[in-house]
C-alpha cells in the first residue's frame, strides 16, 4: 500500500499543478468522448494506449471485457452504458480486449476457474466465443488469439441488443468498435465488419 499512497502524494504535489487548468474545467463536469469497455487486467491502460487525458474515456471494467446482453436487469455495464448514452450522451463505444487475457484462457479452460465460483459464473458470458472457436479447430497456438478476438465480435452483437444502443446507431449519433490491444507490441487490431477479421488500426 505504501508505494500507492506515495504515488498519490506524488501526484499532488508534481502532476496536478501541470494540469490546474484542465482539473479545474473537469470539476465543472465531463463529456468524455468514447465508452471505453475493457478488462480489469492491470496491462490495459485505456489513457495511456489511447493517448488520452482525464475527462476524455468513460472508462467500464471488468474481468474479460464482457458486455452482457439486455435482460432489463440492473447489471453495473447495462447502468453505465445507459448513463454513458442517454445522460452523457457519448457518441462512440469502444470495445477492448488484449493479448494474455486471464479471463479469455479461463473462458477456454473452464476447469481452472473450478474454484472460483463468481469466476465461474461470470466467465459463462464467455460461452459463445469457446462454442465457435471450439468448433474452428485451430491449432493450439491460435486458440487464445481466436477466442480473444471472437469475444469482442460477440460483445459487440450484445450491445446492440440495447434499445438504448440500437437507437442511437439507427439516429447515426453513434459509433461501435471493437479491439484488441496486443500488450507487447504496443499495436492495436480493430475489428473490420467487412471482412469479419480484425486489422491493424489506422486513425
Ligand atoms: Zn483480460
Amino acid at each position: 500500500m505504501h508505494s500507492i499512497r506515495k504515488g498519490v502524494v506524488t501526484f499532488q504535489r508534481y502532476v496536478f499543478p501541470q494540469h490546474k487548468a484542465l482539473f479545474s474545467r473537469l470539476a465543472l463536469g465531463q463529456t468524455p468522448a468514447a465508452l471505453f469497455i475493457t478488462c480489469a487486467d492491470s496491462r490495459v491502460d485505456p489513457t495511456l494506449i489511447t493517448h488520452s487525458h482525464p475527462g476524455e474515456l468513460f472508462v467500464d471494467r471488468n474481468a474479460g471485457n464482457f458486455m452482457p446482453p439486455f435482460h432489463g436487469e440492473n447489471a453495473s455495464e447495462a447502468a453505465g452504458l445507459e448513463y454513458a448514452l442517454k445522460v452523457l450522451k457519448i457518441p462512440n463505444i469502444i470495445i477492448c480486449g488484449h493479448t494474455d487475457c486471464g479471463a479469455m484462457k479461463a473462458v477456454w479452460h473452464p476447469e481452472r476457474a473450478k474454484d472460483l465460483p463468481s469466476v465461474t459464473r461470470w466467465l459463462t458470458n464467455g460461452k459463445e466465443a469457446r462454442r465457435h472457436v471450439m468448433a474452428m479447430k485451430l491449432p493450439e497456438d491460435q486458440q487464445l488469439n481466436a477466442i480473444t478476438q471472437r469475444n469482442i465480435v460477440n460483445q459487440l452483437q450484445n450491445l446492440r441488443t440495447y434499445p438504448v444502443v440500437r437507437h442511437a446507431l439507427e439516429a447515426g449519433t453513434l459509433d461501435i468498435a471493437g479491439w484488441v490491444y496486443d500488450i507487447e507490441h504496443g499495436k492495436v487490431l480493430e475489428y473490420a465488419p467487412a471482412t469479419d477479421s480484425f486489422e491493424i488500426l489506422r486513425a
